[in-house]
């Protein structure tokens, strides 16, 4: 039998990053896939980033994930979304040429050092003493310490065109049903969701002279902090509306839409709706947004985002042909719905480790998430903890305070989720510590020290820290006396005369006045990167707002400090109600902070809590 220390089941989104995360750690790790030309394949959407997710490949980067790199790589148009809003909501948004970024991770895994992969299906987990031992796969048995499962959709898919259904994973791709039964089998609790797509048009066969057309940032800023610059002719896409007779003819048809005769059973994601959805729930609008996107250069295939659908084939085409622009669209291969099985993520720890069976670990879209964002997130954190676990290391646990993974990871693990769980800015408190444009000083030493962030890019980092600290002392101490090229410069920006000498950092805080003006006023000291005089105008201009978020991040970490102990029995806590005692002996939180997100531990059960730990401590 052959062995390794880490076995990744998948090789989707959050397969990736678990695998590389346990390689690049030194830890000798396998991949399983069911095919190896799938590796990295983009299922729906060919975009990386929006708002949230945007925040989490940032983080991801930071720690030392591949997925900005690779959307660096591959991207065919760049775009900041909220550009004229606050530094907190500013997300990136990257438009993927989607063969070209599957090639990418393939090429990234196979060539990893101790990284093994092979086509294989996982079909049983080898379980002794709740804890995993090995995987039996098609091929034969493997034996392994820890265990990363990232099945995406494929857990006993089943998809939908219309009234017809059938079993598969993804399109022309089977489903993965004996190792849905096995996680049943040992006990999981498991839930099924529903996702979607839109059909894929011939950008041939559409005409876009009327449409509106939307052109990628004019200087694109790419996504990994490692990325110096993109110099690539970005593609634009263009924008066209559902009306009144696309609305009519869905209508028209939703007896046979799966999702509205009741084939459909499970929770679909309310974020990203289907078009059917769209037209039942939202009845009162007349046109929904419909972005067409290419797939990458060199192919026809269009991606028309905001309408995806289950209905079946001949309404598709009705539908679309009822579009501006799209009267003549042919369609390259049609929308689907699918529904696939979940296991509830409150039944793992922070770490993603399963509470039931030790050393397993889930990531991605089994634990109720929808995008490569979220699973990507979810896999490097999996991946790093099965190889500390393997090392005999203290796991890694990200916070809520420490960035949009540690919400994401919380959310899921504290909260639990009823229906498919997207990323938001508004899930995150904390976010005007918690950045973008400041991911890696959150987060890069910590992948440095784990050892899934190299040392030339923490190198980076650390000029920039250095940088950000010769940029606030300089602009400090710099003065600027009042002088007529100087006021007429303000003027110039609709700034007050200066009346006496004041400091670069006064002058900053003026709200007309931003980084490059300033530079433009008075000269900057050289040699600090463009990224550390971004951090220093953050800092300066938001310097109230910052302070106060880190005093709440200060009161929300001394819950989080405050550990419950893994064997306390809470059916003993008689001050407690059963409803609380339940929950609690449930869920298993790891401290005060964790027990007081489960949804019904009220405050002063926490305060009883806190009362008992005292005085067990004596
Ligand atoms: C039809 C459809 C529509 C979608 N729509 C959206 C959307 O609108 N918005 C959005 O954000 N996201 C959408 N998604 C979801 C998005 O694709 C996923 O969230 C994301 O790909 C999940 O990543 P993952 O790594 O968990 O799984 P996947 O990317 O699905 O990868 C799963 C991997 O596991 C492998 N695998 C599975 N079972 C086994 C096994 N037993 N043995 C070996 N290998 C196995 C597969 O070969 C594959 O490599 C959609 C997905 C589908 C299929």
């Amino acid at each position: 039998m052959k062995n390794f220390k880490v076995i990744v089941i998948g090789a989707g989104h959050a397969g990736i990053e678990a695998g590389l995360a346990c390689a690049r750690m030194g830890v000798k790790t396998l991949v399983l896939t069911l095919d190896i030309a799938t590796i990295g394949r983009m299922s729906c959407n060919p975009a990386i980033g929006g708002v949230g997710k945007g925040q989490l490949v940032k983080d991801l980067d930071a720690l030392g994930g591949a997925m900005a790199v690779a959307a660096d790589a591959c991207a065919i148009q760049f775009r900041i979304l909220n550009s004229s809003r606050g530094a907190a909501v500013q997300s990136s948004r990257a438009q993927i040429d989607m063969r070209k970024y599957s090639l990418y991770m393939q090429k990234l895994l196979l060539h990893q050092k101790n990284l093994t992969v092979v086509e294989a299906e996982a079909l049983k987990l080898i379980i002794k003493d709740q804890k995993i031992k090995g995987v039996i796969t098609d091929q034969g048995e493997i034996c392994c310490e820890c265990a990363v499962i990232c099945p995406g959709t494929f857990l006993d898919g089943l998809m939908h065109v219309g009234l017809k259904h059938f079993s598969g994973g993804r399109i022309n791709e089977r489903a993965c049903v004996k190792l849905a039964d096995n996680l049943k089998e040992l006990g999981f609790n498991v839930l099924r969701f529903k996702t979607g797509t839109c059909p894929r048009l011939d950008k041939n066969t559409i005409d876009y002279r009327n449409l509106i057309r939307q052109d990628g940032d004019l200087s694109p800023k790419p996504f990994s902090f490692s990325t110096k610059k993109v110099n690539r002719k970005q593609v634009p896409c263009f924008i066209t509306y559902t009306n009144k007779k696309t609305h009519s003819i869905i209508r028209a048809n939703l007896d046979r839409s799966p999702l509205y005769s009741g084939k459909i059973k499970s929770t679909g994601v309310r974020y990203c709706p289907s078009i059917e959805d769209k037209i039942v729930k939202f009845a009162d609008k007349e046109r929904h947004q419909v972005f067409l996107e290419p797939q990458g250069l060199g192919v026809n295939d269009i991606y028309p985002n905001g309408i995806s659908t289950s209905l079946p084939e001949d309404v598709q085409l009705k539908l679309l042909h009822s579009i501006a622009g799209l009267e003549k669209a042919k369609i390259i291969r049609f929308g689907y719905g699918i529904e696939h099985l979940v296991v509830e993520p409150t039944q793992l720890y922070p770490t993603l480790e399963t509470k039931l069976i030790r050393n397993l670990y889930l990531a991605g879209q089994i634990n109720g998430t929808t995008g490569y964002e979220e699973a990507a997130a979810q896999g490097l954190v999996a991946g790093v903890n099965a190889a500390l676990r393997v090392k005999n290391k203290e796991p890694l646990i990200l916070d809520r305070a420490s960035s949009y993974i540690g919400v994401l990871i919380d959310d899921l693990t504290t909260k639990g989720t009823l229906e498919p769980y997207r990323m938001f800015t508004s899930r995150v408190e904390y976010r005007l510590i918690i950045r973008e444009d400041n991911a890696d000083l959150r987060l890069s030493r910590l992948g440095f020290d784990l050892g899934s962030l190299g040392r030339k890019d923490y190198r980076r980092v650390e000029k920039k820290l250095q940088g950000i600290k010769e940029g606030r002392v300089f602009l400090k101490h710099t003065r600027v006396k009042p002088a007529e090229s100087i006021n007429a410069k303000l003027a110039r920006l609709n700034c007050p005369a200066l009346k006496h000498a004041v400091t670069l950092e006064d002058l900053l805080k003026r709200p007309q006045i931003n980084i490059r003006q300033l530079a433009k006023i008075q000269k900057l000291k050289s040699g600090i990167p463009e990224s550390a005089w971004q951090q220093v105008e953050i800092e300066v201009k938001y310097a109230g707002f910052i302070q106060r978020q880190y005093r709440d991040v200060e009161s929300f970490k001394h819950l989080e400090k405050i550990k419950l102990p893994a064997d306390l029995e809470y059916s003993g806590l008689s001050g407690l109600s059963r409803e609380i005692r339940e929950k609690l002996a449930k869920f298993k939180p790891l401290n005060l902070g964790q027990a007081s997100r489960i949804s019904g531990v009220t405050p002063a059960a926490i305060s009883m809590l806190m009362v008992y730990l005292r005085k067990a401590r004596g």
